[in-house]
Formats: structure tokens, sequence, C-alpha cells
């Protein structure tokens, strides 16, 4: 069950702040706090989706291409299309995933070494 309190909820309700690459009515994408590569976005759509799955099941297909569509948006406005990129998603407990609201990790900016 989707938790009001999680931190990216509090990020969306601006009780907390972020650094915001980019926001409009249906999505946030703004850069993590421990970047793990140069460039460390996390895209976030606004729903109440705990995860990948929650967000595929929940959503209908305009909404799903639509937060898919502005995720390659910035990597064409970072030119991260031009040296490669990487999207990740951590779904659940063999993910380690930390913060129960679904979000993509976009990584870049430098060579990203193997799966990690
Ligand atoms: P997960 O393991 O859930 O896929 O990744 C959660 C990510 O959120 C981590 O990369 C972590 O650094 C990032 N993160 C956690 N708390 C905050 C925060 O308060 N602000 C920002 N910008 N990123 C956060």
């Amino acid at each position: 069950m989707y938790d009001e309190n999680n931190i990216f909820a509090k990020i969306l309700r601006k009780e907390i702040p972020c650094n915001v690459v980019y926001e409009d009515d249906n999505v946030l994408f703004f850069y993590d706090i421990k970047p793990l590569s140069k460039i460390h976005i996390l895209g976030i759509p606004k729903v109440k989706a705990v995860n990948f799955t929650e967000f595929i099941s929940m959503s209908d297909s305009n909404n799903i291409k639509y937060f898919f569509n502005k995720i390659f948006d910035i990597i064409k406005d970072l030119d991260l299309d031009k040296t490669g990129y990487r999207l990740v998603t951590n779904n659940g407990r063999d993910a380690n995933q930390e913060v129960a609201h679904f979000h993509i990790h976009i990584l870049g900016g430098e060579n990203l070494g193997g799966i990690r």
C-alpha cells in the first residue's frame, strides 16, 4: 500500500526541497541526493504507485507513454542520447528499493561500467 509519508511524496508536496530538473502537472524530475554517476536524475510520475508493477497496473497507456516520453526529453536535453545513459528502476525487496514511490533513475555523464 502507498505510504503518503515516503520521502518522494514529501518532495512532491514541497515539504522537502529538491533540485528540480523538470516539473509539470504529471511528472517531476530532480537530481539524486547521492549521485552514483556524474549525472543522476530521478524521474517520478505524480501517481500513488509504489513501484513499476503498480504504475503499469494502475496507469493507462497514455500516462505511461507520457512519462517515458518525458524521460527521453530529459535525456535529449542533457545530450545523454549522444554519449549513452542507463535507466534503472528498483522494484521491491530483491532490488533493495529504498523509496516506495515509483521512480526511474537516469544515469550518465561518464562511463558507467557494468550493470550495478
Ligand atoms: P531506490 O533504491 O529506491 O531505487 O533509490 C532511491 C534513491 O533516492 C537513492 O538513489 C537515493 O539517493 C535517493 N534519495 C533518497 N532520499 C532522497 C532525498 O531526500 N532527495 C533526493 N533528491 N534523493 C533522495
